[in-house]
């Protein structure tokens, strides 16, 4: 059993509170990503779910037990941290059998159980090396080893891949990802990198500050954020938020115009009022370009063109005399595509794919049908 429970997890240190309670709930056998920008508390909530830090208020429960008094080595939880800290004067099957070994495991069976997992790890050649000899993505595979080695019912990764250039990480998710498969533990892995929750996560868990800011499959992170924080924050480049004002709510749709006075109309039931103020959140692969200039919805000059060879990202520059729109709008077009520095281009937005937030950042849903109380305009 290894189901993992937050239940109002907080943590102080002296006067200052660095979660500020936090709810998860991670099913048995599940792959979880803590993901959030640095210092929102991913590395101190997961070294509490370790026994690595106490635990202020609040409770963890870990198979149905409540855990905040447990100590470390009597949880089932293995950890894997960024730095390998292999031990240096061992070889590599030293390394992964020692924490065997000091459980007083039979030499034989200490034997048979790291060859085990150097065979799944690709290590089996290398049993005999010291640290020294190895690159950084087996140093990394050793770190794996050892804690998989005393079959945990849980294993936590604290941003595991950090040190790894950019090929090898690539690689190493997804031997990470075929090692859960295999052996089916509850994993919880922190990292500050949107990508690596992305390709790795059945759930991810977004930080902010503290607390949890949305938990959620991850396409449905990206199709359906919460609030403006996660949509910047799931996908890259991340989705634009386009400031406007509503004026005017119709029956089934809603008219808004920008700082500028350009004007958009969105299809739908919205629980907004005339005279708010929104932000019109999309992303780049559903902003078009558009046939002409009388079909779009805005028109504005080329600043920065992206090749990336299989796509291009066009960003927009916003207008000068719009100061709310300061940032950029950015767009997905085709690898080849002849834009250039300077064009006037005219897009459209994918109103299927238009998001709305309210002033304090939260979505506001589309309805189904405007009643007549609910009518607000
Ligand atoms: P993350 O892993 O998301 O980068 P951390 O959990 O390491 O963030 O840190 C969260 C916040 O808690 C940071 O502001 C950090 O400065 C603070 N913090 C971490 N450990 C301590 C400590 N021992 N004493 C005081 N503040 C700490």
């Amino acid at each position: 059993m290894s189901r993992i429970e937050l239940n109002s997890i907080r943590k102080s240190y002296g006067d200052t509170e660095i979660i500020k309670g936090v709810d998860i709930t991670i099913e048995e056998g599940e792959f979880a990503v803590f993901v959030g920008p640095s210092g929102c508390g991913k590395s101190t909530l997961l070294r509490m779910v370790a026994g690595l830090e106490s635990i202020s208020a609040g409770d963890l429960i870990l198979g149905g037990q409540r855990m905040n008094d447990v100590p470390p080595d009597k949880r089932g939880i293995a950890m894997v941290f960024q730095s390998y800290a292999l031990y240096p004067h061992m070889t590599v099957a030293e390394n992964i059998g020692f924490a065997l070994s000091l459980k007083k495991v039979a030499k034989n069976e200490i034997k048979n159980r790291v060859r085990e997992v150097g065979k799944i790890l690709h290590l089996e050649d290398l049993l005999n090396r010291k640290p020294a000899e190895l690159s950084g993505g087996q140093r990394q595979r050793v770190a794996i080893g050892r804690a998989i080695v005393k079959k945990p019912q849980v294993i936590l990764f604290d941003e595991p891949l950090s040190n790894l250039d950019a090929m090898l990480r690539v690689q190493m998710r997804a031997e990470i990802q075929k090692l859960h498969q295999e052996f089916g533990s509850t994993i919880i892995y922190v990292t500050h990198d949107q990508v690596e929750a992305m390709t790795m996560a059945e759930k991810i868990v977004v930080l902010n500050q503290g607390r949890v800011a949305q938990t959620g499959h991850p396409i449905s992170l990206y199709k359906q954020p919460q609030n403006t924080f996660v949509a910047e924050f799931i996908g890259s480049p991340k989705m634009n938020l386009i400031e406007l004002r509503i004026d005017q709510v119709y029956e089934n749709h809603l008219e808004l115009t920008d700082a500028v006075g350009s004007r958009f109309t969105l299809a739908g039931v919205y629980n907004v009022n005339t005279g708010d103020i929104v932000k019109l959140g999309i992303r780049p692969e559903h902003i078009s370009i558009a046939e002409d200039a009388a079909s779009a919805d805005l028109v504005e000059p080329v600043a920065i063109v992206e090749r990336l060879g299989a796509e291009t990202y066009v960003h927009l520059h916003p207008k000068e005399n719009a100061a709310a729109q300061s940032a950029p709008i950015v767009l997905r077009v085709e690898g080849d595509c002849q834009i250039r520095q300077g064009d006037k281009l005219g897009i459209v937005f994918d109103r299927q794919h238009c998001l709305l937030f309210d002033a304090d950042g939260y979505v506001r849903k589309r309805e189904g049908k405007r009643g007549k109380r609910g009518r607000r305009d």
